[in-house]
């Protein structure tokens, strides 16, 4: 096992060593964190020195150290298609698979037809299900090669993008899905703010956390999840940006290719509050929500140094 210095990650992915930023929770805004585990898996035998944090106010899960925007947009127009693997068609095969079952899931709350969006759509295979019963559906990705397959291939509404960028009419939307993109954009406030504004009022917003489940699942945090949702986070991102959260759950809502991930839906609210937080109705996180919270991690075996379990005489 090697574990990656900030320097040498960066050679690994081919990218400028870009500056630290100010590493203030995204959510509640304060500072006091405390560090649960000190690196993240690239792969089974790669791993880097990056932390994954709890915020000590309202116990959001997100990534150290944080990076000037920049890096970000350039890690997933260059360097990330490039470490993910598996093939085109059978990754949109699942999307397509997940996305049946998510309509079913929802459709007791979804009207008969409408609008949707979808943020970080890849080659929009989730949009399928509802394309074919009538919904007027549109994607966004920063993927060029998912997005061209997409439209190649399914003639899906798609446009290469990050998250950050997206141009959209406002209340336009009657239904957004973010399925594990959240976990992922360098600006969750920014995205979530313009999907705010994009929706109709009374418009669903469904979102899935897939970052602590892989964790899980890998026994370590990946290094591409900047922030790992939660049932309580997805309350706090919806309250944050309009939304009210109508339910949360981990039950497989996706169907059974993406086991533990956590799902929450909202409905938009008639005014939205500043998207400073301010507003934020805080479940603040007690010493023993805390100590719940390291204990968690404890119990899933997620690994907490690589160098001193493989190496205990150099510590
Ligand atoms: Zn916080």
């Amino acid at each position: 096992m090697r574990i990656l210095s900030l320097d040498e990650y960066f050679e690994y992915i081919a990218l400028d060593p870009p500056s630290q930023q100010n590493p203030q929770c995204e959510l509640c805004g304060t500072s006091d964190h405390l560090v649960l585990r000190d690196t993240a898996r690239i792969n089974d035998d790669l791993r880097v020195k990056f932390s994954m944090a709890c915020c000590r106010n309202c116990a959001h899960l997100y990534q150290l150290p944080r990076f000037e925007e920049h890096f970000y947009r350039s890690y997933y127009n260059s360097a990330y298609r490039r470490i993910l693997s598996g093939s085109q068609a059978s990754v949109v095969e699942d999307q397509i698979s997940r996305g049946e079952h998510i309509y079913r899931s929802l459709e007791p709350y979804l009207p008969e037809k409408g609008t949707m969006l979808d943020v970080g759509a890849s080659a929009g295979g989730i949009m399928m299900a509802f394309r074919k019963r009538g919904w007027d559906t549109y994607g966004t990705d920063p993927d060029v090669g998912y997005v061209a397959y997409g439209i190649r291939n399914l003639q899906a509404d798609l446009t290469v993008a990050c998250a950050e960028d997206m141009k959209l009419e406002p209340n336009t939307f009657d239904f957004i899905l973010i399925t594990g993109s959240l976990e992922h954009v360098f600006d969750s406030n920014k995205v979530l703010a313009i999907c705010r504004r994009a929706s109709k009022q009374g418009a669903l917003l469904f979102l899935e956390g897939r970052g602590l489940a892989l964790t899980r699942k890998n026994r370590a945090c990946g290094h591409s999840h900047r922030r790992f949702l939660t049932q309580a986070s997805i309350r706090l991102f919806m309250n944050k940006h309009g939304w009210s959260p109508m339910w949360t759950t981990d039950k497989e809502l996706s169907g059974p290719t993406r086991p533990l991930s956590v799902f929450g839906l909202g409905q938009s609210v008639e005014t939205p509050p500043p998207p400073d937080g301010r507003s934020l109705v805080l479940e603040t996180c007690s010493e023993a929500k805390l100590a719940d919270i390291v204990r968690q991690f404890d119990t899933w075996g997620i690994e907490i140094s690589v160098v001193t379990a493989a190496h205990p005489s150099n510590s």
